[in-house]
């Protein structure tokens, strides 16, 4: 830390992406990507706004959010794009919360909400999830503050019904009710229909899981025309410009292309399924995940010992050191593939360790 360092962020501790080593070719089971690479109409959109990038892009994002608004059934008043679905949730911490609005979140899950509201100076509150690893719908019911929630969560994979998140939307009426839905294309229900009848929901997306796009950096927040305009003000006061032209077009393809990415989240589906069978009766515990990961743990060897001994063998999987779930690994779901090897590779190690 040099001695200029705001006093206001000397103590933050920043998130921690999954790491990315380029000592090897590794198999990449640990950030959550799509195993598929992007639609054809895609890379060639890209390739044609390559040569227009000496223009700004454009700030409203028009065609991406038409479109757009077309595939989620809303008005386009009711959409912004964002740099990632990282900054909407950072812009809906800065424009709702602060030190008189808390913001409360489940005590597992996306490590960010942790750091966007110390980076924001919020005062926050973490509720512990069941022992099953489940949300406590009646502990958000009524509570008055303002509330994230990543349906499904991460890095348990378990959703909450539309009906429940509805309880805990209708029940805080004067306190906005973020549902994160980076997963929700995996097999989970979407809560968009709600944003009609509450004007204190917002729903947020990315391109980054479902639609392979996480380098391009793409995500979206869908709520009452209200809501997106005050995060309009805030992404108008720091980056108007934050989807760059590449990116926009790309996105604008991906959407148009819905079906194709529709059809790859099937196959993950249908992957995860599979892996998850063959896990369990290697005799591994697993969260009932409807997302592109499984979460899982084994008696027969540690979480972090069973995260080393892949990473030996050139498979990249995500373990969290937090306590509660330091015996889990999250396995992100790639081909089939991909999946048999991670099985055998588990099935080795178990072998080797005499369990
Ligand atoms: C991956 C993820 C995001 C953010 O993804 P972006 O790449 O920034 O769009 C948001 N929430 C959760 C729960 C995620 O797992």
């Amino acid at each position: 830390m040099s001695r200029f360092f705001s006093d206001k962020y000397s103590t933050l501790e920043a998130y921690t992406p999954g790491e990315q080593p380029k000592d090897m070719r590794y198999i990449k089971l640990n950030t959550n990507e799509s195993p598929f690479p992007p639609s054809p109409s895609v890379i060639r959109a890209v390739e044609v706004e390559a040569g227009r990038l000496q223009l700004y892009s454009d700030p409203e994002c028009t065609p991406l959010v038409e479109a757009s608004a077309k595939l989620f059934h809303v008005k386009k008043e009711q959409i912004i794009m964002t740099n990632g679905s990282d900054e909407v949730l950072n812009f809906a911490f800065m424009a709702f919360s602060d030190a008189s609005h808390p913001i409360v979140f489940p005590d597992i899950t996306y490590g960010f909400y942790s750091v966007f509201a110390e980076l924001n100076g919020i005062p926050y509150e973490q509720i512990p999830l069941k022992d099953d690893l489940t949300i406590s719908v009646d502990d958000y019911v009524g509570i008055g503050k303002n509330i994230v929630i990543a349906n499904p969560n991460a890095p348990t994979g378990i959703p909450l019904s539309v009906s429940d998140i509805e309880r805990i939307v209708a029940s805080n009426p004067d306190n906005v009710v973020i549902i994160d839905e980076a997963y929700v294309d995996f097999g989970a229900e979407s809560a968009i229909p709600l944003i009609n009848r509450y004007d204190n929901l917002l729903v947020t997306g990315t391109f980054s899981k479902s639609r392979s796009l996480a380098g391009a950096r793409l995500g979206f927040g869908i709520a009452s025309a209200e809501l997106i305009s005050d995060l309009n003000t805030i992404k108008y006061s720091t980056n108007p410009y934050n989807v760059n032209r590449m990116t926009m077009v790309a996105g604008l393809n991906a959407v148009l292309d819905n079906d194709y990415y529709m059809e790859n989240c099937r196959i993950v589906a249908e992957n995860r399924e599979w892996a998850s069978r063959r896990l369990a009766e290697l005799g591994f515990q697993l969260t009932p995940s409807l997302a592109n990961f499984i979460f899982a743990r084994s008696d027969r060897i540690g979480g972090e010992q069973l995260y080393l001994a892949l990473k030996e063998r050139g498979i990249l999987i995500r373990h969290f050191s937090k306590p509660r779930i330091k015996d889990y690994n999250r396995i992100t779901v790639g081909t089939r593939d991909d999946m048999e090897t991670l099985v055998k590779e588990i099935e080795n190690i178990l072998k080797e360790i005499g369990k």
